[in-house]
């Protein structure tokens, strides 16, 4: 799967970095996380469509990370989309939606659900799993965790052996469900291998640094932090509620994930290696996110056997 940086700047955007959002493209699905303005055009830039995307996370309601939330819908609109789509963020989430469905005029031939989340597992479908955990910022925020399901490893030498088929006797088990061969039943975990990792990654939104966030990234492969200051503004982010390049390492180090992005970054810093080099004495897998910088992002598997 593949997280795209569809905008990397705080409050204000600059000539290199637009409002946040970031995409992750799943099979079949891309979900925003937060939707600044201009999104939409980064979108276009990155190759991503606007169709494509099933679900809009949003952290908090601040303006950079909800003002591309109304252009995006219109557009979806006059592209005649008719999938439903589904919106998530904190309470008072659905308030702001109604004003901004009435920016302007209009008309929309598709669905919008709109869920106001607290805490816990929001999404859960047959491949993955959406949690969220509050974090500390000036308003409410929530933090996002992505994890993907994978089901156990399917031994079709096994299966073969105990007289199956190759076929869609493979999909039940592998699902789960048992099989007759003959006057004999197959159980699933008689041809399922151990159980395998999925994919993690986690998002923070804007946020100081926080032991909620710690335990919803715990041992991700990939943890994307917002850094909106260097550490000689640790008193400016704490009043702010925001964090340093060095705090948001220290939450990437005591979380163990894999890697750390910093985002959200204040046009301040034309310099972002000044982050990177604080972040990286702390949690040395750090890079900061550049706009429509795309990553690929895998489960390491200690016992692939192929
Ligand atoms: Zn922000
Ligand atoms: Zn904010």
């Amino acid at each position: 799967m593949e997280v795209t940086f569809l905008g990397t700047s705080s409050a204000v955007p600059s000539k290199m970095r637009n409002h946040t959002s970031i995409a992750l493209r799943i099979p079949g699905e891309v979900f925003l996380f937060d939707c600044g303005e201009g999104t939409q055009r980064q979108m276009a830039l990155a190759g991503i469509s606007p169709i494509k995307v099933t679900r809009i996370f949003i952290t908090h309601l601040h303006g950079d990370h909800i003002l591309g939330i109304p252009g995006m819908i219109q557009s979806m609109g006059f592209r005649g989309r008719e999938e439903p789509l589904e919106l998530y963020g904190p309470p008072g989430t659905l308030e702001v939606y109604e004003s901004m469905m009435k920016v302007g005029y209009f008309s929309l031939d598709f669905e919008i659900q709109v869920n106001e989340i607290t805490e816990g597992v929001v999404v859960e479908e047959d491949e993955y799993l959406v949690s969220c955990a509050r974090g500390s910022h000036s308003v409410t925020n929530l933090a996002y965790c992505f994890q993907e399901k994978k089901r156990p490893r399917f031994l079709r030498e096994k299966a073969i052996a105990l007289g199956l088929k190759p076929g869609p006797d493979f999909g039940r088990l592998h699902r789960g469900i048992p099989v007759r061969v003959g006057d004999r039943v197959i159980m699933p975990e008689e041809v399922l291998g151990e159980p395998r990792r999925g994919v993690k990654i986690c998002y923070s939104g804007d946020t100081r640094p926080c032991e909620s966030i710690v335990k919803l990234a715990r041992g991700a492969d990939l943890l994307i932090h917002e850094s909106t200051f260097e550490a000689g503004k640790k008193d400016k982010a704490a009043e702010s509620g925001h964090s340093t390049a060095a705090e948001a390492a220290r939450v990437a180090r005591d979380a163990e994930v894999r890697r750390l992005i910093l985002t959200h970054l204040s046009t301040r810093y034309r310099r972002s290696e000044v982050l990177e080099e604080a972040a990286r004495e702390i949690f040395p897998e750090t890079v900061v996110a550049e706009d429509l910088m795309t990553l690929e992002v895998n489960a390491v598997e200690p016992h692939d056997d192929g």
